[in-house]
């Protein structure tokens, strides 16, 4: 690259709540303005929310509800512009936000009326989310006398036309990023991208899936090949277990690649679980940091970390699952019998998390288990076919998992009055992973982090 390496910064929706979490934003570039940074941003709290909800509205033809219900947050933006630009200054904001609303309006109009163009017009309107957020975090910039430009993701990610949940395509998004931004770079003028959003090739807008606008970053930061990809959020980095269920987690220091991908898919909300993958090709830092609290270190995701002479690092989980069990006598000896069963699953587009295997059934568990009654109906030609809802998953996650001995009887002594099924240690030795039924997961989560890391358990100088 013929400029210095860029950081990138993605502010997620809290971080850009109101109009003092802008400010407070727009301070954090300002502070590492000699780091080149290049900022992408989520929509505003419960923007993108308040859009799927106005579109399940209108579906259902409630169409005057549809358009009340986005009431609040258009007057949030509102009031944003007003009180980062002033008054005075705001129209150019407030045309920007009344042109959104009105094209959102047309986009509901059509959602009601054009059921077959569902995800595409979803994703048109998801996107004004991001696109409002972008425009106002470049305008707080310029307002401190800092060079920031709104730049529309469509122009650097491209993706496949897989509404609602798009892939992108590596090599083309790479070099449209760089072709983008370089110019900005070299110019030192910040460029703000909303996250989560891309395009096709023929230019239709595609969305990344819920929290992927931490997906944008990684994408964007291995294709200028960043010096560190920073995701700033409402707490402070990746902690010990789910702030939610366990109030005294802790943050953790460092983790490796591995073990932020394996929390992440597990169920660590603070990082979408395809973060991961293009920061580990482009061999770049992960941190976390907290948004709220700039000056504390966060946590640095990266290829070597310590193994704690503890172990466990954290423990992530993940509710709201399906449990399938595959029992058949065909399975004995044979081959080809996995293959097509999960050929089952590829031909509904269904992802399978976890899964282990008897000498005659295969188990496995769902996160999306909406074409269930389909898959069903095939696998009952495969064998018998028992499926539990509302189960939990929990994985323990730590590098040294592997080698040390005694971890996995301490984790089933510490819930052993609770049902576990589905065990699976991965081929990678960095997590015990398990399913419970889900009513029983906040207790088991609080009391494996009390065994783990309560007072008595605690790691020396927190979790490294
Ligand atoms: P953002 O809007 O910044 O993308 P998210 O809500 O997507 O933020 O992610 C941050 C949230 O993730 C935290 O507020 C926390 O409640 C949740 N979370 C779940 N598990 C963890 C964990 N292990 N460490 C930190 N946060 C976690
Ligand atoms: N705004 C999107 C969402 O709420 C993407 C993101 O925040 O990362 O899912
Ligand atoms: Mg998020």
């Amino acid at each position: 690259m013929p400029f210095g390496a860029p950081r990138v910064m993605k502010f997620g929706g809290t971080s850009v709540a109101d109009a003092r979490a802008f400010e407070s934003v727009a301070g954090i570039i300002a502070a590492h303005i000699e780091l080149r940074p290049v900022v992408i941003v989520s929509a505003m709290s419960g923007m993108t929310d308040a859009l799927i909800a106005s579109a399940d509205h209108a579906e259902k033809g409630r169409m005057a509800v549809a358009h009340a219900s986005l009431d609040e947050v258009l007057r949030r933006h509102r009031l944003v512009a007003k009180n980062i630009l002033g008054i005075e200054h705001a129209g150019a904001a407030i045309a920007r936000i009344d042109e959104a609303a009105a094209n959102i309006a047309r986009l509901l109009q059509r959602i009601n009326e054009e059921p077959p163009e569902q995800k595409p017009l979803r994703d048109e309107m998801l996107s004004y989310g991001e696109m409002l957020s972008s425009d106002l975090l470049a305008r707080a910039l310029s307002k401190r006398g800092i060079m920031g430009q709104q730049v529309d993701p469509r122009q650097c990610i491209l993706t496949n036309d897989e509404h609602g949940c798009a892939a992108p395509s590596l090599i083309e998004t790479f070099l449209k990023t760089q072709t983008v931004l370089a110019p900005f770079i070299k110019k030192s003028v910040i460029p703000v991208l909303g996250g989560f959003v891309g395009a096709t090739a023929t230019g239709a807008t595609t969305t990344l899936g819920r929290g992927g606008s931490d997906y944008s970053a990684a994408l964007i930061g291995a294709a200028l090949r960043a010096t560190e990809i920073q995701i700033w959020t409402d707490v402070t980095g990746v902690l010990t277990a789910d702030p939610r269920v366990v109030p005294s987690a802790q943050t953790i220091q460092n983790l490796s690649y591995e073990e932020a991908a394996e929390l992440a898919y597990f169920g660590a909300k603070v990082l979408h679980p395809k973060t991961i993958q293009p920061a580990i090709e482009g061999g770049i830092p992960v941190r976390i940091c907290n948004s709220q609290a700039p000056k504390e270190s966060g946590t640095l995701v990266c290829a070597q970390t310590e193994t704690s002479p503890r172990t466990v690092k954290a423990i992530a989980h993940k509710a709201g699952l399906t449990t399938v069990q595959v029992t058949s006598a065909r399975m004995l000896g044979a081959y080809g019998f996995l293959r097509a069963l999960f050929e089952v699953f590829e031909r509904h587009r269904t992802a399978v998390d976890v899964v282990t295997t008897s000498e005659v059934s295969v188990s496995l568990s769902l996160d999306d288990a909406s074409a269930l009654p389909a898959i069903l109906a095939e696998l009952q030609e495969l064998g018998s076919v028992r499926v539990e809802k509302g189960r939990a998953i929990i994985c323990v996650v730590g590098e040294g998992l592997g080698h040390t001995p005694g971890i996995a009887a301490r984790v089933f002594s510490t819930i052993s009055d609770i049902n576990v099924t589905l065990i699976s240690q991965g081929a990678s030795s960095i997590n015990l992973t398990f399913a419970i039924e889900e009513e029983h997961v906040n207790e088991a989560v609080t009391r494996l982090h009390e065994a783990f890391f309560g007072h008595a358990n605690a790691n020396a100088g927190g979790v490294k």
